[in-house]
């Protein structure tokens, strides 16, 4: 099967919408072209309006999610500064590394992979901290973890949110939530190809950037100076122009869709799916009340796999035999959970229909 036929429902990147194609191929501009500068203001202006912010500073960063995650760490955390994070899934623990790679006094804050974090836990864990961290969407889960009542109660502490598999699919209220610093990537509800991180900083934030992070590329007082809007630009980077064309396109398809629109298409999608997957008598790994429509995991039915097929072939086979790939566990769930993307483009009843239909020929009834 040609690569261009593949479903892409594994936990990122996605299909990406139909329009993105289009405008990743579109004649080259000059990064200091007006015409891609003016492109690269409306992207931001766009992203203002997906991220719910009024923030001046909301900008793609040039590199994938995790560049947003460390950008979001090296510039506002110093050596001895307490940072507290939420740990229950692979990405929590990524932030715990990254902020130690800062010198932070990390406090993590655990739940089970599976449940949600204690917004209560980690406003009590600690008295004064200058980051409180957590994941919105864990992608190595598919649990919901809930922000607006750690912003509610957060105090002066900075909160950082990693919206990296939640932005464009559920509800994202930077500035409802009183959220400081979040950033996200292009390749899931987004529904571009991977090689972006869309990134927001309040003024709160902004106020507190420090002068001289210890990382280059990613001072964001330096990027502001090329990505903002006012006043004169200061070249900091050669911008990826095609991968800015194509954020700018499918950030036009999720608003051209509305947002209420797009969240309840991947809302009804993935209802859709944890229900067929239970029909089919799989059980579902995250706890309920609590799962993400556009990341689902589930149990590997080991018993139920094909004489001679173990977890990964299975998985293999459903790419060779179907076109559909989707995602293994991660960590201690390798080999043990499956993970289903229903993100962006991918959303779709047909393509939630269509694995189904695969699973159960596959599996059996
Ligand atoms: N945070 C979360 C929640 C993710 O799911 C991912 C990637 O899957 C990342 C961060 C890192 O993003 P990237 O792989 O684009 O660098």
């Amino acid at each position: 099967m040609a690569r261009s036929d593949r479903i892409l429902m594994g936990p990122g990147p996605c299909n990406p919408y139909p329009e993105v194609a289009e405008a990743f191929a579109r004649p080259m501009l000059g990064h200091l072209d007006p015409e891609f500068l003016e492109l690269l203001d409306e992207t931001g202006a766009r992203l203002r309006q997906v991220f719910r912010t009024v923030n001046p500073l909301t900008f793609p960063i040039s590199a994938t999610g995790s560049a947003g995650m460390e950008a979001a760490f090296v510039n506002v955390v110093e050596p001895g500064d307490v940072v507290v994070v939420g740990v229950n899934g692979v990405f929590g623990e990524r932030m715990c590394d990254v902020a130690a790679r800062c010198g932070a006094e990390v406090v993590r804050v655990e739940a089970p992979w599976g449940r949600p974090l204690d917004p209560q836990a980690l406003l009590d864990a600690h008295p004064s901290p200058k980051v409180i961290a957590l994941v919105h969407a864990e992608t190595s889960t598919g649990v919901r973890n809930d922000v607006a009542c750690v912003g509610a109660a957060k105090g002066d502490a900075l909160l950082v949110v990693d919206c990296v598999t939640s932005l464009g699919g559920i509800p994202v209220e930077i500035d409802g939530w009183q959220v400081d610093i979040a950033y996200s990537g292009t390749q899931k509800c987004l529904g571009a190809p991977p090689g972006l991180a869309p990134f927001t900083a309040a003024p709160r934030a902004v106020e507190q950037l420090l002068a001289r992070p210890r990382s280059w590329y990613l001072d964001l007082n330096m990027i502001a100076r090329y990505v903002s809007g006012e006043g004169a630009r200061a070249y900091h980077h050669t911008a990826p122009i095609s991968m800015v064309f194509a954020l700018h396109a499918a950030l036009g398809a999720l608003l051209d869709e509305g947002l209420d629109a797009a969240w309840a298409r991947h809302r009804s999608c993935g209802q859709a799916l944890q229900e067929g997957l239970e029909a089919l008598g799989l059980e579902l790994f995250a706890q309920e009340g609590h799962r993400l429509p556009q990341l689902t995991a589930v149990w590997v039915p080991l018993d139920r796999l094909p004489a001679g097929i173990d977890e990964p072939a299975a998985r293999r086979l459903l790419l060779e035999r179907y076109g559909i790939e989707i995602g293994g566990g991660l960590g201690p769930f390798a080999g043990k959970v499956w993970r289903i993307g229903c993100m962006g483009h991918t959303a779709s009843m047909r393509n939630v229909t269509l694995l189904l239909g695969a699973l159960e020929e596959l599996l059996g009834r």
